[in-house]
């Protein structure tokens, strides 16, 4: 799947409210969702923190509690962490690039996903974003962490997951920049509906499939 977030310079550099600071586990109805990645680009540590701590907010408010799995780059790869054992809906990876060989400019990130919609990897297109008009009206690593959540939005919402309003549209204009200044650029209620119970529908199915079959009859 393809997506376009093109965007708009019509505002200034404002107040960037940061994401709660206490990451603790005390909500027991959060659903956990690893997330590999892979810095192909080489965005800086500052930058890639400062944007994982922004989808973790945003992911948090749609009832999810995301562990970050940091991949390396291509020359310092990690080993042995985990970050491999990718595996839809748990389990996603994000790597981000520094621009697309075909999509277009204005093109932030693409997913990958099955006809039913599944699907386990997206790529974001960091200097693309990060040269674009919407930088200059969102710091870089809040931009990249609205963006990966987007992105990670696709995965996990399935096909048409694109809205009219919040996180999920297609194109950011003003309207989402300013709610993005503002750390209200989020899922709508509706969406973390559909994500929370569209990962345990995937999950129920995955744990069917996985279950040594007792009877053996391998019907
Ligand atoms: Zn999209």
């Amino acid at each position: 799947m393809k997506n376009k977030l093109a965007a708009l310079s019509l505002l200034s550099v404002g107040f960037f409210p940061q994401p709660a600071v206490a990451q603790t586990r005390k909500q027991t109805a959060l659903v956990d969702l690893t997330v590999s990645v892979f810095n192909d680009a080489g965005v800086s540590q500052s930058v890639l923190s400062k944007a994982q701590d922004r989808a973790t907010f945003i992911m948090r408010r749609a009832g999810l509690f995301l562990v970050w799995l940091d991949c390396g780059t291509p020359g310092n790869r990690q080993t042995n962490t985990g970050c491999s054992a990718i595996s839809f809906p748990e389990h996603l990876s994000v790597r981000l690039v520094s621009r697309a060989s075909t999509a277009t400019e204005d093109t932030f990130g693409q997913t990958f996903q099955n006809a039913a919609g599944d699907g386990n990897y997206a790529l974001v297109y960091f200097r693309v974003l990060a040269s674009s008009n919407a930088a200059e009206a969102v710091k870089t690593g809040e931009l990249l962490g609205y963006v990966v959540a987007h992105e990670l939005g696709h995965l996990l919402l399935g096909r048409d997951s694109h809205s009219a309003t919040g996180l999920m549209t297609a194109i950011w204009g003003a309207s989402e920049l300013q709610q993005a200044c503002q750390g209200k650029l989020l899922f709508t209620s509706d969406q973390g509906g559909r994500i929370r119970s569209r990962y345990f529908a995937a999950r129920a199915r995955l744990k069917k499939t996985s279950e040594p079959s007792q009877a053996g009859s391998g019907h």
